[in-house]
């Protein structure tokens, strides 16, 4: 099979290498140069684990091509998967100008039958609008169908997820075309789900906000437990051995961030809100979430009677581990704050340190380490729980902090241990230890 992908961000690059390492010929588009020139030589433009060594095995091996040229991408292509970016609008919903273009520039160059698959998350009825764009603005008299094939890979484990996942799911009117695509996917060994296109596109959404809705759950429980005297983890724990509820996305924390979640949240209750029906659950996850980033600062406020001047380290930027995105990251609403504070802010993150310069602010000064950041500090904030901050020894913050004063959003360490050192740890859902 011949394969394009248009967009190589998270989802584009992931899926056409993964793609490729199954035995198809795929050219990924992107419209961004610097991009394309890194891949060629086999440098992924974003952090992923193992996905710069699969690309170079398949570059190498000639399966696997970058263009930016959409003429030369979709030359031959019998399938092309659309996987450019669906951002938040101001209003909540689904930024789809990306696709549109994507939608025109398919309509423009495809010069035989052609499958285009959507991956990228998109509103319900957008692939039969998809279909129309194409079909408006055709060139050629070919035939196009259109497959709904939401992704869910992780940010951080998106090679292992896309050999390793639950399912793949396959949404079309046309049944030819949903057996073209299991082919495809075949050698991957996941079951495929076959639907129609509008549950396809449901699934997708449904998904996140079923995950959204039970970490805002058990951040509510986890603030109830602070008040009452129990610990969420032991809750959690408890609650999670019932295989109706099942141990995961039950860990408590400074709430959900990235490039999915909180905007396709708000994208559903737009969904939802179009056809005059109020997701009044959803809206609640989302307050939920907002409110929990502001938990850490609440503690932080109380325990200082100024933040003026205090040294406060940042330990983890990135929304969560073992990936450089930054997008919609809990350290962005909160280190914000405290500048505005007036606190001398010092970050470090193991790998989006670079994507964090260019978004947070300019006073923030950007350690080159763990210690280098704690170093003299008030007060350490852990607001992603990278293993480099897990593996700590607690000795390390009686050693270099100012005074050991420890607000940990991630729940990194166990109570057990802490309490062997004399630090002051605040965590979420559970007793401090001052
Ligand atoms: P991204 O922003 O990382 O990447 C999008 C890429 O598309 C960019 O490289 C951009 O330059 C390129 N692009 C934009 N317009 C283009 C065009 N006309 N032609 C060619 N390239 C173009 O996005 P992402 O995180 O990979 O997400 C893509 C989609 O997949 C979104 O709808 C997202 O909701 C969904 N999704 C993302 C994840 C995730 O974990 N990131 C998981 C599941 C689903």
């Amino acid at each position: 099979m011949k394969i394009a992908v248009v967009g190589t961000g998270y989802v584009g690059l992931v899926t056409g290498t993964c793609l490729t390492e199954i035995g198809h010929n795929v050219t990924c588009i992107d419209i961004d140069q610097n991009k394309v020139n890194k891949m060629r030589e086999g440098i992924s433009p974003i952090y992923e684990p193992g996905l710069d060594e699969l690309m170079k095995k398949n570059i190498q091996e000639k399966r696997l091509f970058f263009t930016t040229d959409h003429n030369e991408g979709f030359e031959g292509a019998d399938v092309i998967y659309i996987a450019v970016g669906t951002p938040e609008k101001k209003d909540g919903s689904a930024n789809l100008s990306f696709v549109e273009q994507v939608a025109k520039d398919i309509a423009t160059h495809v010069k035989k039958d052609v499958i285009v698959v959507t991956k990228s998350t998109v509103p319900v009825g957008t692939n039969d609008w998809i279909k129309g764009v194409i079909q408006k603005n055709l060139v050629n008299n070919v035939k196009v169908d259109i497959v709904s094939n939401p992704e869910f890979l992780r940010e951080g484990a998106a090679i292992y997820d896309s050999f390793n996942g639950d399912r793949i799911v396959v949404g079309t009117d046309n049944e030819a075309a949903a057996n073209i695509i299991e082919e495809i996917n075949k050698p991957f060994g996941i079951p495929v789900f076959k639907t129609d296109i509008r549950s396809a596109e449901m699934i997708k959404y449904a998904a996140n906000a079923f995950l959204a809705t039970k970490i805002s759950f058990i951040n509510e429980i986890s603030n109830i437990c602070e008040k009452v005297g129990a610990n969420v983890e032991e809750v959690a724990n408890g609650m999670g051995q019932d295989n109706r509820i099942g141990s995961q996305f039950l860990n408590a924390g400074i709430g959900y961030g990235g490039s999915c979640f909180p905007k396709d949240t708000k994208a559903l209750i737009q969904i939802a809100g179009n056809v005059n029906y109020e997701f009044e659950l959803l809206k609640g996850v989302v307050r939920v979430n907002q409110k929990q980033q502001e938990m850490l600062l609440n503690k932080l406020e109380e325990r200082f009677d100024s933040l003026e001047g205090k040294k406060i380290a940042i330990l983890g930027l990135a929304f969560k581990p073992n990936t450089d995105d930054m997008r919609e990251a809990a350290s962005i609403v909160i280190t914000k704050h405290l500048i505005e504070k007036g606190a001398n802010v010092v970050a470090f993150d193991p790998v989006a340190m670079e994507n964090a310069k260019k978004i947070l602010d300019s006073k923030i000064n950007f350690a080159s380490n763990t210690i280098e950041a704690i170093k003299d500090s008030d007060a350490v904030l852990i607001l992603t729980e990278w293993n480099e901050f897990k593996d700590l020894n607690i000795c390390t913050f009686e050693e270099y902090m100012k005074q050991p004063v420890i607000f940990d959003g991630r729940n990194c360490f166990d109570l057990v241990e802490v309490k062997k050192h004399r630090v002051e740890y605040h965590s979420i859902g559970r007793p401090p230890l001052i």
